[in-house]
């Protein structure tokens, strides 16, 4: 048996989504730049792809810009808007957990002399709206909080840190890195303050190397790509068509089977829980049910190093993530979120992260369970005190 539980890594396009990607690469695989009508009907694809995306959030088709993913788009979003911005000051406000793709362009602001804050995180990997507002100054011009952390599934307050953010100064732009909560949660850009926000197409169902990002009208971000003068000039470079056309329809297969899509993952998150907890000497890190993420459990095995038992998992076809990018060696960090979250030693280096689909069965969780409850004392017995 197989059981692909590494769900936030990446999933599987679907076979509709491949049909239209492969009907984008040979048949319908025009210049959007070009004045001929393959170009027109490629031109065509982009904009129904952009007005289906704009519809999941109910934002304006024009506030949607494809990119390669969600890497550049963080990229793009912090830097653009820092750029964008820095007259009205130089104080950036993020928080300790997000993913590498907003963390080294925070590192790389903190290089060209703007000063950023960090919030910290609970046990469960959550900021606390009271540490934004204190973050607040009136330097700050930029705030970047995620929606869903990729390695515990934590839901961050995105809504109310919006509104606190633009109570305190409506021009501050507050960035949201949606990469895992888009699909599983509904997104209103609008409603929650949202200036920029970053999606992966990969993560639901749709090919690699695209993404978008929303920008909301108006708001002052300056680009990155230079060149062409594609899509308004905010995103230069050959339009990729069919990235852009397979994410649309993987997001509108997403929103259209919402409800049973949630309620499918919340049922596998609750088994795969329930299971977990009844093992020996296992620590839950994800919150139960719609407190966090649908589709991530982060889970400890004291005493088994993560590596270990993601290798001995895999050789029984179960594939997993180590919640950390912790590593024998010594000298390279274990994960900075869970290490936020000031996890022991003997937790930070033992985590697995389970993230699922609505691909996945409970008979897949079953036969995983089964297998920890045969590995875990086994491999324990190895295990130097
Ligand atoms: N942000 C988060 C929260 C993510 O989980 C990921 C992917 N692991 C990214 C950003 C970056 O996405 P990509 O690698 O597709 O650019």
């Amino acid at each position: 048996m197989e059981a692909y539980f590494d769900n936030s890594a990446t999933t599987c396009v679907t076979e509709d989504v491949s049909r239209a990607v492969v009907k984008m690469m040979t048949e319908d695989f025009g210049n959007p730049s070009s004045k001929h009508h393959k170009g027109v009907e490629a031109e065509h694809y982009l904009r129904q792809a952009r007005e289906i995306i704009a519809d999941t959030m109910k934002v304006d088709e024009k506030e949607i810009y494809f990119t390669s993913g969600a890497t550049e788009s963080n990229n793009w979003a912090l830097i653009g808007s820092a750029l964008a911005n820095a007259r009205s000051g130089k104080h950036v406000i993020t928080t300790a957990v997000e993913h590498a793709s907003v963390l080294m362009p925070m590192h790389f602001l903190q290089q060209q002399g703007f000063e950023v804050t960090y919030l910290p995180v609970d046990e469960y990997g959550r900021i606390s709206t009271d540490d934004l507002k204190k973050a607040l100054r009136k330097d700050t011009i930029l705030a970047a909080v995620m929606y869903v952390n990729n390695e515990v599934g934590a839901i961050e307050p995105v809504e109310e840190a919006g509104k606190i953010i633009k109570d305190w100064n409506r021009n501050i732009i507050f960035h949201v890195d949606a990469v895992q909560a888009y699909g599983k949660l509904r997104i209103r850009p609008r409603r929650m303050n949202i200036d920029t926000l970053s999606v992966s197409s990969h993560k639901i169902h749709g090919p690699k190397g695209a993404g978008f990002l929303y920008v909301r009208d108006k708001a002052k971000v300056n680009p990155l790509i230079l060149g062409g003068g594609q899509q308004k000039g905010m995103r230069s470079g050959t339009d990729n068509v069919p990235g852009a056309w397979g994410m649309a329809v993987a997001a509108r297969d997403c929103y259209d089977h919402f409800a049973e899509d949630t309620a499918h993952l919340l049922e596998l998150k609750k088994r795969m829980m329930d299971g977990l907890r009844s093992l020996d000497h296992t620590v839950l890190h994800s919150l139960p049910g719609q407190e966090g993420a649908p589709h991530i459990v982060s889970c400890s095995f004291p005493g088994i190093r993560s590596e270990v038992l993601l290798h001995a998992l895999e050789a029984k076809g179960i594939y997993v993530s180590s919640g950390s990018a912790c590593s024998s060696n010594r000298n390279l960090p274990v994960s900075t979120v869970l290490a936020e979250m000031h996890l022991p030693e003997d937790q930070l280096e033992s985590t697995l992260r389970f993230s699922f689909s609505r691909y996945n069965t409970a008979e897949e969780e079953d036969y995983a369970l089964e297998v920890l409850r045969e590995l875990l004392p086994k491999l324990r017995r190895y295990t130097r005190h």
